[in-house]
Protein backbone atom coordinates (compact mmCIF):
# COMPACT_ATOMS: atom_id res chain seq x y z
CA UNK A 1 0.00 0.00 0.00
CA UNK A 2 1.52 3.01 -0.82
CA UNK A 3 0.73 6.80 -0.80
CA UNK A 4 -1.19 8.24 -4.28
CA UNK A 5 0.64 11.09 -3.53
CA UNK A 6 4.15 11.44 -5.34
CA UNK A 7 7.24 11.93 -2.88
CA UNK A 8 9.71 13.98 -3.24
CA UNK A 9 13.19 12.73 -2.30
CA UNK A 10 16.11 15.15 -0.39
CA UNK A 11 18.09 15.31 -3.72
CA UNK A 12 14.23 16.99 -5.45
CA UNK A 13 13.57 14.10 -7.74
CA UNK A 14 10.12 13.02 -7.90
CA UNK A 15 10.28 9.33 -6.76
CA UNK A 16 7.55 6.48 -8.14
CA UNK A 17 4.04 6.66 -8.70
CA UNK A 18 1.52 4.53 -8.60
CA UNK A 19 1.33 2.82 -12.10
CA UNK A 20 5.30 2.76 -11.48
CA UNK A 21 4.73 0.90 -8.31
CA UNK A 22 2.56 -1.73 -10.31
CA UNK A 23 4.94 -1.84 -13.36
CA UNK A 24 7.70 -2.68 -10.88
CA UNK A 25 5.39 -5.13 -8.76
CA UNK A 26 4.20 -7.29 -11.76
CA UNK A 27 8.46 -7.39 -13.16
CA UNK A 28 8.90 -8.57 -9.40
CA UNK A 29 6.68 -11.17 -9.82
CA UNK A 30 7.96 -12.53 -12.56
CA UNK A 31 9.07 -16.11 -12.28
CA UNK A 32 12.75 -16.69 -11.94
CA UNK A 33 12.17 -19.12 -15.38
CA UNK A 34 9.60 -17.95 -17.97
CA UNK A 35 6.74 -20.75 -18.63
CA UNK A 36 7.85 -19.49 -22.35
CA UNK A 37 11.13 -20.73 -21.76
CA UNK A 38 10.26 -23.88 -20.54
CA UNK A 39 8.91 -25.22 -23.98
CA UNK A 40 5.12 -25.26 -23.28
CA UNK A 41 4.19 -21.85 -23.51
CA UNK A 42 1.67 -20.37 -26.46
CA UNK A 43 4.42 -17.66 -27.13
CA UNK A 44 7.81 -19.58 -27.02
CA UNK A 45 7.80 -18.28 -30.87
CA UNK A 46 7.39 -15.47 -30.21
CA UNK A 47 9.97 -14.90 -27.54
CA UNK A 48 12.34 -16.55 -29.46
CA UNK A 49 11.46 -13.98 -32.15
CA UNK A 50 11.91 -11.00 -30.11
CA UNK A 51 15.26 -12.58 -28.96
CA UNK A 52 16.40 -13.09 -32.87
CA UNK A 53 15.25 -9.55 -33.10
CA UNK A 54 17.53 -8.09 -30.38
CA UNK A 55 20.30 -10.07 -31.65
CA UNK A 56 19.87 -8.51 -35.14
CA UNK A 57 19.89 -5.31 -32.95
CA UNK A 58 23.16 -6.30 -31.07
CA UNK A 59 24.87 -7.63 -33.75
CA UNK A 60 24.67 -4.82 -36.19
CA UNK A 61 25.56 -2.08 -32.98
CA UNK A 62 27.86 -3.75 -30.63
CA UNK A 63 31.69 -2.53 -30.81
CA UNK A 64 33.88 -5.03 -30.07
CA UNK A 65 35.66 -4.40 -26.69
CA UNK A 66 33.03 -1.55 -25.60
CA UNK A 67 30.48 -0.85 -23.06
CA UNK A 68 26.95 -1.00 -22.80
CA UNK A 69 24.40 0.40 -20.68
CA UNK A 70 20.88 -1.25 -20.40
CA UNK A 71 18.32 0.42 -19.49
CA UNK A 72 15.35 -1.87 -17.74
CA UNK A 73 17.15 -5.19 -18.42
CA UNK A 74 15.27 -7.24 -16.33
CA UNK A 75 16.47 -10.30 -15.59
CA UNK A 76 19.66 -10.05 -17.77
CA UNK A 77 18.03 -11.61 -20.36
CA UNK A 78 20.83 -10.06 -23.29
CA UNK A 79 23.65 -10.66 -20.88
CA UNK A 80 24.79 -13.97 -23.38
CA UNK A 81 24.10 -11.51 -26.89
CA UNK A 82 26.58 -9.02 -25.54
CA UNK A 83 28.74 -10.92 -24.42
CA UNK A 84 28.75 -13.18 -28.13
CA UNK A 85 29.05 -9.91 -29.72
CA UNK A 86 32.33 -9.29 -28.17
CA UNK A 87 31.71 -6.19 -25.58
CA UNK A 88 33.76 -6.07 -22.78
CA UNK A 89 31.70 -3.78 -20.42
CA UNK A 90 28.09 -4.19 -19.34
CA UNK A 91 25.95 -2.31 -16.77
CA UNK A 92 22.42 -3.66 -16.50
CA UNK A 93 19.82 -1.22 -14.56
CA UNK A 94 16.13 -2.03 -13.66
CA UNK A 95 13.73 -0.80 -11.55
CA UNK A 96 12.39 -4.47 -10.27
CA UNK A 97 14.53 -5.48 -7.73
CA UNK A 98 14.02 -9.29 -7.84
CA UNK A 99 14.60 -9.20 -11.64
CA UNK A 100 18.05 -7.46 -10.58
CA UNK A 101 18.62 -10.23 -8.32
CA UNK A 102 17.80 -12.79 -10.94
CA UNK A 103 19.92 -11.38 -13.34
CA UNK A 104 22.72 -11.18 -10.94
CA UNK A 105 22.39 -15.21 -10.40
CA UNK A 106 22.18 -15.59 -14.16
CA UNK A 107 26.02 -13.71 -14.02
CA UNK A 108 27.16 -15.77 -11.48
CA UNK A 109 26.08 -19.30 -13.29
CA UNK A 110 27.88 -17.55 -16.80
CA UNK A 111 31.25 -17.28 -14.53
CA UNK A 112 30.97 -20.98 -13.20
CA UNK A 113 30.27 -22.59 -16.55
CA UNK A 114 32.27 -20.37 -18.86
CA UNK A 115 35.56 -18.09 -17.83
CA UNK A 116 35.07 -14.21 -17.51
CA UNK A 117 37.13 -13.40 -20.30
CA UNK A 118 35.21 -12.33 -23.21
CA UNK A 119 37.58 -13.23 -26.58
CA UNK A 120 40.49 -12.68 -25.01
CA UNK A 121 39.04 -9.52 -23.06
CA UNK A 122 37.82 -9.37 -19.48
CA UNK A 123 34.06 -9.08 -19.62
CA UNK A 124 32.82 -6.81 -16.72
CA UNK A 125 29.66 -6.78 -15.66
CA UNK A 126 27.50 -4.90 -13.13
CA UNK A 127 23.36 -5.49 -12.12
CA UNK A 128 21.97 -2.54 -10.26
CA UNK A 129 18.52 -1.09 -9.22
CA UNK A 130 17.23 2.23 -10.08
CA UNK A 131 13.94 4.04 -11.19
CA UNK A 132 15.67 5.43 -14.26
CA UNK A 133 12.72 7.75 -15.83
CA UNK A 134 12.91 9.09 -11.83
CA UNK A 135 16.32 9.49 -10.55
CA UNK A 136 19.61 10.42 -12.80
CA UNK A 137 22.30 7.60 -13.60
CA UNK A 138 24.90 9.41 -11.62
CA UNK A 139 23.22 8.55 -8.83
CA UNK A 140 24.41 4.46 -9.51
CA UNK A 141 27.69 4.83 -11.58
CA UNK A 142 30.72 7.17 -11.77
CA UNK A 143 30.55 9.74 -14.54
CA UNK A 144 34.12 8.58 -15.82
CA UNK A 145 32.31 5.96 -17.73
CA UNK A 146 31.44 6.39 -21.13
CA UNK A 147 28.85 4.10 -23.22
CA UNK A 148 28.91 2.79 -26.85
CA UNK A 149 25.38 1.66 -27.17
CA UNK A 150 22.98 2.83 -24.71
CA UNK A 151 20.32 -0.50 -25.02
CA UNK A 152 16.68 0.08 -24.23
CA UNK A 153 14.83 -3.82 -24.89
CA UNK A 154 11.08 -3.37 -24.31
CA UNK A 155 11.29 -0.51 -21.77
CA UNK A 156 11.31 2.77 -22.96
CA UNK A 157 7.79 2.64 -23.55
CA UNK A 158 6.90 2.97 -19.41
CA UNK A 159 9.01 6.08 -19.79
CA UNK A 160 5.96 8.00 -21.06
CA UNK A 161 4.07 8.14 -18.87
CA UNK A 162 4.83 12.02 -18.56
CA UNK A 163 6.89 14.30 -20.03
CA UNK A 164 9.44 14.36 -17.03
CA UNK A 165 10.02 11.06 -16.99
CA UNK A 166 10.68 10.92 -20.38
CA UNK A 167 13.54 13.44 -20.29
CA UNK A 168 14.64 11.82 -17.81
CA UNK A 169 15.18 8.70 -19.42
CA UNK A 170 16.39 10.66 -22.34
CA UNK A 171 19.25 12.30 -19.73
CA UNK A 172 19.89 9.38 -18.41
CA UNK A 173 20.37 7.48 -21.93
CA UNK A 174 22.24 10.67 -23.24
CA UNK A 175 24.73 11.57 -20.15
CA UNK A 176 27.32 9.04 -20.82
CA UNK A 177 26.65 8.34 -24.29
CA UNK A 178 29.83 8.85 -26.50
CA UNK A 179 29.96 11.34 -29.15
CA UNK A 180 28.90 8.65 -32.36
CA UNK A 181 27.89 6.47 -29.98
CA UNK A 182 24.74 4.64 -30.61
CA UNK A 183 20.89 4.89 -28.96
CA UNK A 184 19.34 1.33 -29.23
CA UNK A 185 15.98 -0.25 -28.49
CA UNK A 186 12.57 -2.17 -29.05
CA UNK A 187 8.63 -0.92 -28.15
CA UNK A 188 5.56 -1.16 -29.22
CA UNK A 189 4.29 0.58 -32.50
CA UNK A 190 2.00 3.21 -31.27
CA UNK A 191 1.09 4.11 -35.33
CA UNK A 192 0.32 0.46 -35.36
CA UNK A 193 -1.75 0.55 -32.04
CA UNK A 194 -3.79 3.28 -32.62
CA UNK A 195 -5.00 2.23 -36.60
CA UNK A 196 -6.60 -1.23 -34.34
CA UNK A 197 -8.29 1.19 -32.27
CA UNK A 198 -9.72 3.71 -34.42
CA UNK A 199 -10.46 0.41 -36.66
CA UNK A 200 -12.89 -1.13 -33.71
CA UNK A 201 -16.67 -0.47 -33.60
CA UNK A 202 -17.72 3.09 -31.49
CA UNK A 203 -17.99 1.26 -27.36
CA UNK A 204 -14.85 -1.06 -27.93
CA UNK A 205 -11.54 -0.39 -26.29
CA UNK A 206 -9.54 -3.19 -26.47
CA UNK A 207 -8.47 -6.25 -29.39
CA UNK A 208 -5.85 -8.95 -29.13
CA UNK A 209 -5.87 -12.44 -29.93
CA UNK A 210 -5.58 -15.63 -27.90
CA UNK A 211 -2.17 -14.60 -27.19
CA UNK A 212 -2.22 -10.92 -26.27
CA UNK A 213 -4.41 -8.07 -25.54
CA UNK A 214 -4.77 -4.04 -25.94
CA UNK A 215 -7.26 -2.39 -23.81
CA UNK A 216 -7.61 1.36 -23.60
CA UNK A 217 -9.47 3.57 -20.98
CA UNK A 218 -11.09 6.13 -23.34
CA UNK A 219 -10.83 6.85 -27.02
CA UNK A 220 -11.36 10.41 -26.93
CA UNK A 221 -8.68 12.19 -26.63
CA UNK A 222 -4.94 11.37 -27.66
CA UNK A 223 -2.32 12.86 -25.55
CA UNK A 224 1.22 12.86 -26.54
CA UNK A 225 2.15 11.40 -23.26
CA UNK A 226 0.80 9.54 -21.16
CA UNK A 227 -1.93 7.98 -23.33
CA UNK A 228 -2.13 5.04 -21.01
CA UNK A 229 -3.52 0.96 -22.48
CA UNK A 230 -3.53 -2.09 -20.40
CA UNK A 231 -1.67 -4.98 -21.91
CA UNK A 232 -1.66 -8.67 -21.62
CA UNK A 233 0.57 -11.16 -23.09
CA UNK A 234 0.35 -14.96 -22.66
CA UNK A 235 2.77 -16.36 -19.84
CA UNK A 236 4.13 -12.22 -19.78
CA UNK A 237 3.02 -9.31 -19.36
CA UNK A 238 -0.19 -7.84 -17.75
CA UNK A 239 0.62 -3.90 -16.96
CA UNK A 240 -0.26 -0.54 -17.92
CA UNK A 241 2.10 0.86 -20.28
CA UNK A 242 1.83 4.08 -22.74
CA UNK A 243 1.88 4.82 -26.31
CA UNK A 244 5.04 6.57 -27.52
CA UNK A 245 4.34 9.14 -29.74
CA UNK A 246 7.00 8.45 -32.60
CA UNK A 247 7.15 12.04 -33.61
CA UNK A 248 7.36 13.53 -30.04
CA UNK A 249 10.09 10.95 -29.24
CA UNK A 250 12.15 11.81 -32.13
CA UNK A 251 11.91 15.51 -31.52
CA UNK A 252 12.34 15.06 -27.79
CA UNK A 253 15.38 13.13 -28.78
CA UNK A 254 17.25 15.76 -30.66
CA UNK A 255 16.76 18.08 -27.94
CA UNK A 256 19.44 15.81 -26.50
CA UNK A 257 21.69 15.71 -29.63
CA UNK A 258 20.74 12.26 -31.22
CA UNK A 259 19.25 11.60 -34.86
CA UNK A 260 17.57 8.51 -35.72
CA UNK A 261 19.20 6.23 -38.29
CA UNK A 262 16.99 3.25 -38.00
CA UNK A 263 13.09 2.00 -37.37
CA UNK A 264 11.50 -0.96 -38.50
CA UNK A 265 8.55 -3.17 -37.67
CA UNK A 266 9.32 -6.56 -36.39
CA UNK A 267 8.37 -7.91 -39.56
CA UNK A 268 10.50 -5.82 -41.70
CA UNK A 269 13.22 -6.76 -39.52
CA UNK A 270 13.20 -10.40 -40.67
CA UNK A 271 12.25 -9.80 -43.88
CA UNK A 272 15.48 -7.47 -44.19
CA UNK A 273 17.52 -9.91 -42.17
CA UNK A 274 16.47 -13.22 -43.15
CA UNK A 275 18.76 -13.71 -45.66
CA UNK A 276 22.08 -12.57 -44.03
CA UNK A 277 23.45 -15.49 -44.00
CA UNK A 278 24.90 -14.96 -39.67
CA UNK A 279 21.30 -13.98 -38.90
CA UNK A 280 19.57 -16.62 -40.85
CA UNK A 281 21.53 -18.97 -39.25
CA UNK A 282 20.21 -18.11 -35.87
CA UNK A 283 16.81 -18.27 -36.67
CA UNK A 284 17.76 -22.04 -36.38
CA UNK A 285 20.16 -21.69 -33.35
CA UNK A 286 17.45 -19.54 -31.79
CA UNK A 287 14.65 -21.99 -32.72
CA UNK A 288 12.57 -19.24 -34.25
CA UNK A 289 12.98 -21.89 -37.11
CA UNK A 290 12.83 -25.68 -36.45
CA UNK A 291 15.14 -27.75 -38.50
CA UNK A 292 12.37 -30.32 -37.85
CA UNK A 293 8.50 -29.25 -39.05
CA UNK A 294 7.24 -31.74 -36.87
CA UNK A 295 8.40 -29.20 -33.72
CA UNK A 296 6.12 -26.55 -34.78
CA UNK A 297 6.21 -23.41 -35.88
CA UNK A 298 5.09 -19.82 -35.13
CA UNK A 299 1.30 -19.49 -34.97
CA UNK A 300 -0.74 -16.50 -36.87
CA UNK A 301 -1.63 -15.15 -33.37
CA UNK A 302 2.26 -14.95 -32.30
CA UNK A 303 2.85 -13.42 -35.81
CA UNK A 304 0.07 -10.89 -35.58
CA UNK A 305 1.76 -9.75 -31.85
CA UNK A 306 5.03 -9.77 -32.67
CA UNK A 307 4.05 -7.19 -35.66
CA UNK A 308 3.58 -5.16 -32.83
CA UNK A 309 7.06 -4.29 -32.17
CA UNK A 310 9.43 -1.77 -33.73
CA UNK A 311 13.29 -1.47 -33.62
CA UNK A 312 14.86 1.52 -33.98
CA UNK A 313 18.78 3.04 -33.72
CA UNK A 314 19.86 6.74 -32.92
CA UNK A 315 23.16 8.19 -33.13
CA UNK A 316 24.66 11.09 -30.67
CA UNK A 317 25.45 13.30 -32.72
CA UNK A 318 26.43 16.39 -30.98
N1 LIG B 1 14.94 -5.58 -21.37
C1 LIG B 1 14.47 -6.85 -20.87
C2 LIG B 1 14.21 -7.80 -22.00
O1 LIG B 1 14.26 -7.38 -23.16
O2 LIG B 1 13.99 -8.98 -21.74
C3 LIG B 1 13.22 -6.70 -20.00
C4 LIG B 1 12.00 -6.18 -20.69
S1 LIG B 1 10.55 -6.09 -19.68
C5 LIG B 1 9.28 -6.20 -20.89
C6 LIG B 1 10.48 -4.39 -19.21
C7 LIG B 1 11.44 -4.02 -18.09
O3 LIG B 1 11.44 -2.61 -17.88
C8 LIG B 1 11.07 -4.67 -16.76
O4 LIG B 1 12.14 -5.44 -16.26
C9 LIG B 1 10.75 -3.47 -15.87
O5 LIG B 1 11.05 -3.68 -14.51
C10 LIG B 1 11.62 -2.39 -16.49
N2 LIG B 1 11.21 -1.03 -16.11
C11 LIG B 1 9.96 -0.50 -16.14
N3 LIG B 1 9.98 0.74 -15.63
C12 LIG B 1 11.27 1.01 -15.28
C13 LIG B 1 11.92 2.14 -14.69
N4 LIG B 1 11.23 3.23 -14.32
N5 LIG B 1 13.27 2.08 -14.48
C14 LIG B 1 13.96 0.95 -14.81
N6 LIG B 1 13.39 -0.14 -15.36
C15 LIG B 1 12.06 -0.11 -15.60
Amino acid sequence: THSKRQKVSRSGYRSTNDDTILVQYHYNSRPKVDISKRGESKIIFMRNFNNWVKSVLIGRHAVRGGTVLDLGCGKGGDLLKWKKAGIARYIGLDIAEVAIKHAKERWRDMKVRSTIKNKGRKFVVEFNTLDCFSFPLSTKISRTCEFDVVSMQFSLHYAFENKSRARMALRNITSNLKQGGKFIGTIPDANWIVKRLKALPKDELAFGNEIYNIRFEQKETFPTFGHKYWFWLADAVDCPEYLVHFRTFERLAAEYGLELKYKKRFHDVYNEAKDEQTFRELLYVMKVIRENPDDGEMSEAEWEAAGLYIAFAFEKVR
